[in-house]
């Protein structure tokens, strides 16, 4: 039986990650893999993490199986962050369960919707290429529009016609900020009208909400997801520590459900531990437990806060520079500096993508999407004499 399986294509982005690692030029490039990266090129564990994981250590007495919901204490102190410290559960309209990642929580969110009958999802393109994944292997259809145009600017109008066409028994999947890969993110104002057009056609917003804190800060980052929140009855929500806490390999997430009832949201919920528990039985504890004991703690609740807020600074800064260079050859580095987050796309042809790695050990995804953080004070200035010699 098993010979009847074709190969599949290796993922492209751990492809770009082995062949970095090969390049033996000491002026190598890595602007390909989705983390955070310091100055100095680095990507540490958090002194918040490192402490509360000492603590976790010294006080955890029992490896025992939790349920399919997690760590619930880890699930709750995330709220006030997402949904704000004024009624975070929304007068128990709002819970949550812990998952393997932000990756774990987009599938629930997805087969859950596919259970409560959503068969087509509204979505922006390009997006996190795994959303499209994961839709295509739990067989909802991909409606899709395009994000943004060439001009960096989301591209409004094109949301306007995808929302207009929507079908009763539709879901839309929006970023909640960051925008994953293009960093281009709905203003205040747009996300306005956008959760008033959700409401008025009636679909089921699923907000994946991966980088909080990356962008403008952690309570503007959440603006769009309150938002959709406060004009619809129900919503589903995907939420990633990976970036935020710098957890990528512990896989630190969370789903949540809004319901426009406490007895509806009980049912939801009876249907994510099903699924959860018939996928992976229980989320992996270590990382929402150290999470927990940092929220728990205001110590390392600020010390966290501190650490986040270097890493959104070093991004921003970044995205300064390059935005001041201007013209980098035919490429017009500007726009980026009102993106937000890790991720950028530059509009390059596959053939320049190719050149700059293979002639400038630069590498990036196929896509053009660059990792914002992997440019130091050390490498920035090659990497815009490199692309404007490319792009000529
Ligand atoms: N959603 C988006 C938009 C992402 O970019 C990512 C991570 N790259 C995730 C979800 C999943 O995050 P995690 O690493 O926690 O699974």
């Amino acid at each position: 039986m098993l010979s009847n399986l074709e190969q599949q294509p290796a993922d492209a982005l751990l492809a770009l990650i082995k062949l970095h690692g090969e390049d033996p030029r000491a002026d190598k490039i890595d602007l390909g893999v989705g983390v955070y990266r310091t100055g100095q090129g680095a990507t540490p564990v958090f002194g918040a993490i490192k402490a509360a994981e000492q603590k976790l250590v010294d006080t955890q007495d029992s490896k025992s199986y939790l349920g399919p919901e997690g760590d619930m204490g880890f699930v709750h102190a995330l709220m006030p962050y997402i949904f704000g410290q004024d009624d975070p559960a929304k007068g128990g309209r709002i819970e949550g369960m812990q998952t393997p990642g932000g990756t774990g929580a987009v599938r629930l969110t997805v087969a859950l919707a596919k259970r409560a009958g959503v068969g087509r999802i509204i979505m922006g393109l390009p997006s996190w290429p795994n959303h499209a994944q994961i839709l295509g292997d739990l067989a909802v259809e991909l409606v899709s529009f395009k994000h943004a145009g060439t001009d960096g600017k989301v591209d409004m109008d094109a949301l306007r016609a995808a929302i207009s066409g929507g079908q009763s028994g539709d879901a839309i999947m929006l970023h909640g900020c960051c925008h994953n890969p293009t960093g281009i993110d709905y203003s205040n104002a747009q996300w306005d009208e956008i959760a008033a057009l959700i409401a008025a056609k009636g679909l089921l917003p699923i907000l994946d909400l991966a980088y909080q804190g990356l962008g403008a800060g952690l309570e503007e980052d959440a603006y769009g997801v309150r938002k959709v929140l406060d004009a619809v009855p129900e919503a589903l929500i995907a939420y990633s520590c990976d970036k935020n806490f710098g957890m990528y390999r512990d896989r630190v997430g969370a789903i949540y459900v809004m319901a426009e009832n406490s007895e509806v949201l009980g049912r939801v919920l009876t249907n994510g531990f099903a699924l959860a528990r018939a996928a992976w039985s229980m989320p992996p504890d270590h990382g929402g437990a150290a999470v927990r004991l940092i929220l728990e703690d205001p110590g390392l609740t600020a010390m966290w806060l501190d650490e986040l807020d270097t890493m959104r600074t070093r991004i921003s800064q970044v995205r300064a520079k390059l935005a001041a260079a201007g013209q980098a050859g035919s490429i017009d580095l500007t726009p980026l500096g009102h993106q937000n987050g890790l991720f950028s796309v530059l509009p390059l042809s596959s053939e320049q993508i190719q050149t700059l790695r293979s002639d400038h050990g630069i590498y990036m995804a196929g896509s053009g999407r660059v990792n914002i953080a992997g440019l130091t004070a050390g490498n920035i200035d090659k990497f815009i004499a490199d692309l404007a010699v490319v792009s000529g």
